[in-house]
């Protein structure tokens, strides 16, 4: 290969960490903030960032833009809750820019869905194609339970004027031992009954949050053998170069994902970095490792020396995560919310 095949769309070398590995996927988190208190995410009562601290709309352009032009090919926007942003539709109207250059192959984001009746046509028509809604149950009284007030029917309006506007729809779900173990399979007709797939996610020890997730933890190996025991499962070559691993059930036709980052490890085949509303990168979910590229922004760094601090950053993206769920204390002490999902 010449360095010129290597080139990114704009020209620039690709991003390759110490290992190899190539980074094209982004995960921007746009705030920390959300109108939900998931259990297991937030803290009930939540301090959040003064606004002085959080990129602007403006920075939070350049940064993403930065990555693009170093070969990033996704863009994921998340959260905290991304659509309780202000000016949250003009910053992704901007970004689709990039899909329309072609730089760009998928702009996307994940949320908690309670806003997509209203923004679900504005997002399709930017260009967004798919997005990522969380759902952990479809009781009301669960669903306000586990997010601390929240209201499902709003969650499943959101996703049925989601598919409505044509976008496509994948139910997050974290499975959750005493709370919705015996709902899964429910869940998963639900969604699948509605043309959208639906990925399980085994909890994670991020941040600090008042439960025990000892408690919570519920092994997707463990959710899968029971539902083997009901369904067939037909395993798909389907790498996403992230911790999902995809089955079809043959009886439901739809597709179930499973996140298991605590039992696999996934970490040689990881394209992804993160960034947080603060402008911190980490390079890895389950390190502490950081890069401060507000810092680098406000103090006028050129496009050149963005793309640098982004290269040396990327550079020493770690090997591997380290996370341990018996543990006292969580392995990183930053939230969810903060880092984006
Ligand atoms: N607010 C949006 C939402 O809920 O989809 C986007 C941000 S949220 C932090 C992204 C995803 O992270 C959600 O699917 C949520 O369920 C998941 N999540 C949050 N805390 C988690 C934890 N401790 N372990 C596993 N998943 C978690
Ligand atoms: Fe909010 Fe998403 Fe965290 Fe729930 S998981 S509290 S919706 S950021």
């Amino acid at each position: 290969m010449t360095p010129y095949d290597a080139a990114s769309p704009q020209g620039q070398a690709p991003l390759i960490d110490g290992f190899g590995r190539t980074v094209t996927y982004l995960r921007l988190s746009v705030t920390d903030r959300c109108d939900l208190r998931c259990v297991y995410c937030m803290a009930e009562h939540m301090t959040f960032l003064p606004k002085a601290e959080v990129l602007t709309l403006e920075e939070l352009d350049r940064i993403a833009t930065a990555f693009v032009g170093l070969g990033v090919r996704k863009l994921r926007l998340t959260g905290g809750e991304p659509l309780v942003r202000k000016g949250m539709m003009e910053l992704v109207e901007a970004l689709s820019r990039h899909l329309k250059t072609g730089a760009l192959s998928e702009l996307t984001l994940t949320t908690n869905g309670t806003r997509l009746t209203e923004f679900a046509g504005r997002l399709a028509a930017a260009g967004v194609k798919r997005i990522n809604v969380s759902l952990d149950t479809l009781k009301p009284d669960l669903f306000r339970k586990l997010t601390r007030g929240g209201d499902v029917a709003k969650v499943i309006a959101g996703i049925e004027a989601a598919q409505a506007a044509g976008l496509s729809v994948k139910i997050n779900t974290v499975a959750l031992k005493d709370d919705n173990a015996g709902e899964i399979p429910d869940l998963i007709r639900w969604a699948h009954a509605r043309g959208a797939d639906l990925t399980l996610i085994e909890t994670m020890p991020l941040g600090e949050v008042e439960a025990d997730r000892t408690d919570q933890f519920l092994s997707l190996k463990d959710v899968r053998q029971s539902l083997e025991s009901f369904w067939t499962l037909e395993e798909l070559p389907l790498n996403t170069g992230g911790p999902a691993r995809y089955v079809r059930i043959a009886e439901t036709g739809g597709r179930l994902g499973l996140i298991t980052p605590l039992s696999h490890n996934f970490c040689e085949a990881c394209n992804r970095v993160r960034l947080t509303c603060t402008g911190t990168l980490h390079t890895c979910l389950g390190q502490e490792d950081a890069s401060d590229l507000r810092a680098v922004l406000r103090a006028g760094a050129t496009d050149e020396q963005l793309a640098d601090a982004i290269r040396l950053a990327v550079d020493a993206k770690p090997k591997g995560h380290d996370f341990e769920i018996a543990r006292a204390k969580p392995a990183v002490a930053r939230h969810m919310s903060t880092t984006g999902g």
